[in-house]
């Protein structure tokens, strides 16, 4: 089967290593918009479960320990009230529910995996547009050239907007993420944090460096307030509303910040064509579940192509792949906007049922561990 990927971001680099691995794709063109891959400056810290490691384990991507910070326990908390729920690797048996790393890290592992297994990206090779041709469908370039393939995966990203058939819902949430790393005065090694706070989620991610990089979603008000913020009243602001589980926290880097919209593409998959990943959701970083969700896109792809009978169209494969992948998709989406904004309203209207509810899944075991092990091993 000749594919074209267009996005040379994880997704298309996974789903080109899936593909290329399992036999199904012979020829793959991967098309990235951007220049030849160099070092990549975003101080993104991605947070991967246990399941995705090990899927891209097997396709070759392997990151060095030390660039890697293993999560074996994941606190969800409210601030200003009671409730207090611990996901614990140990109730699963398990070393670890997840670890992350720094996106340039595991932006090296991918290149190294592409390039041993032989696979060309063209760099600065930007698509124009995508059409279906009979059974097959046919992209063409900015330069202006046209290649044809029997499947074009769509790994372009939160931009993509190739086939009108694919229609984009997109909520505009008001909150904006706040972006930042943060150094503890009595760190806990192994441990991330979801806290929710009046407004709206933190979430405190463990660095390879010993440090944790901040995710706070926050009113576009107050975000752009906390941006004039120096350095030390920041740090207090965060201190107070995280609480004193890692001591005192100083800011150590500079802040960040983007609008938080959601996104959701439907149907995405017509034709010979199909978009995964961040062209087929946008969700909110806060439950550090976007890439996640892009690898499982990757994985269940995979699948259908294996599965894909002698007679079977590749438009059915990829029309039974997207039916298929709807339930996984509807319930992460779900979980992380119940993280995200379920939980971002303060008042004891509130903090006592959402305490209330924190208290009994941490009381009952069984309940617990089954949202753990959907979380590091789904
Ligand atoms: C601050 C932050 C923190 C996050 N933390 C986590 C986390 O902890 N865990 C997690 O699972 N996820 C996290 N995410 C989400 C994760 O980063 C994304 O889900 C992931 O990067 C999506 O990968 P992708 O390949 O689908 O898209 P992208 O990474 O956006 O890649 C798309 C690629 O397509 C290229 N492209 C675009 N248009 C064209 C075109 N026309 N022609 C050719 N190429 C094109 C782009 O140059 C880009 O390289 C986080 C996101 C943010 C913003």
């Amino acid at each position: 089967m000749k594919t074209i990927i267009i996005g040379g971001g994880p997704v298309g680099l996974a789903a080109a290593l899936a593909l290329k691995a399992n036999g199904v794709a012979r020829d793959i063109t991967i098309l990235e918009a951007a220049p030849r891959a160099t070092e990549s400056f975003s101080d993104r810290n991605i947070a991967l479960s246990a399941a995705s490691w090990r899927f891209l384990s097997r396709l070759g991507v392997t990151v060095d320990a030390p660039q890697r910070a293993s999560i074996r326990q994941v606190e969800v908390t409210q601030r200003g009230a009671f409730g207090l729920l611990t996901l614990d690797a140990k109730d699963l048996g398990a070393a670890e529910l997840g670890a992350a790393t720094p996106y340039p890290a595991l932006r090296s592992a991918f290149d190294r995996a592409v390039k041993a297994a032989g696979i060309d990206v063209l760099y600065g090779a930007t698509a124009a547009s995508v059409q279906h041709e009979a059974q097959r469908a046919v992209v063409q370039l900015l330069s202006g050239e046209k290649l044809s393939a029997d499947c074009v995966i769509l790994a372009d990203g939160a931009a993509s907007d190739f086939v009108p058939e694919f229609k984009r819902f997109e909520r505009d949430s008001g909150q904006m993420a706040i972006i930042t790393r943060v150094s503890a005065s009595k760190p806990r090694a192994g441990v991330a944090f979801e806290r929710f706070t009046a407004g709206g989620a933190l979430a405190l991610i463990p660095r390879a460096d010993g440090e944790w990089t901040v995710v706070w979603a926050r009113p576009r008000a107050d975000a752009e307030r906390m941006l004039e913020l120096e350095v030390a009243a920041l740090s207090a602001e965060l201190s107070a509303a995280f609480g004193g589980s890692l001591g005192i926290l100083t800011v150590t880097a500079n802040l960040t910040s983007y609008p938080l919209v959601w996104r959701f593409v439907e149907p995405r998959s017509g034709g010979a064509i199909v978009a995964l990943g961040n062209a087929a959701q946008g969700l909110h970083p806060v439950a550090a579940q976007g890439l996640n969700l892009g690898l499982r896109d990757v994985q269940d792809l995979g699948e259908a192509f294996a599965r894909k009978k002698f007679d079977d169209s590749i438009a059915a494969t990829l029309s039974k792949f997207a039916r298929a992948r709807g339930i996984d998709r509807v319930t992460r989406i779900g979980f992380t906007g119940l993280l995200a904004y379920g939980f971002d309203r303060g008042g004891w209207l509130a903090d006592v049922p959402r305490g209330l509810g924190l208290t009994a899944l941490q009381m009952l075991p069984p309940l617990r561990r089954e949202i753990t092990r959907r979380l590091a091993l789904n």
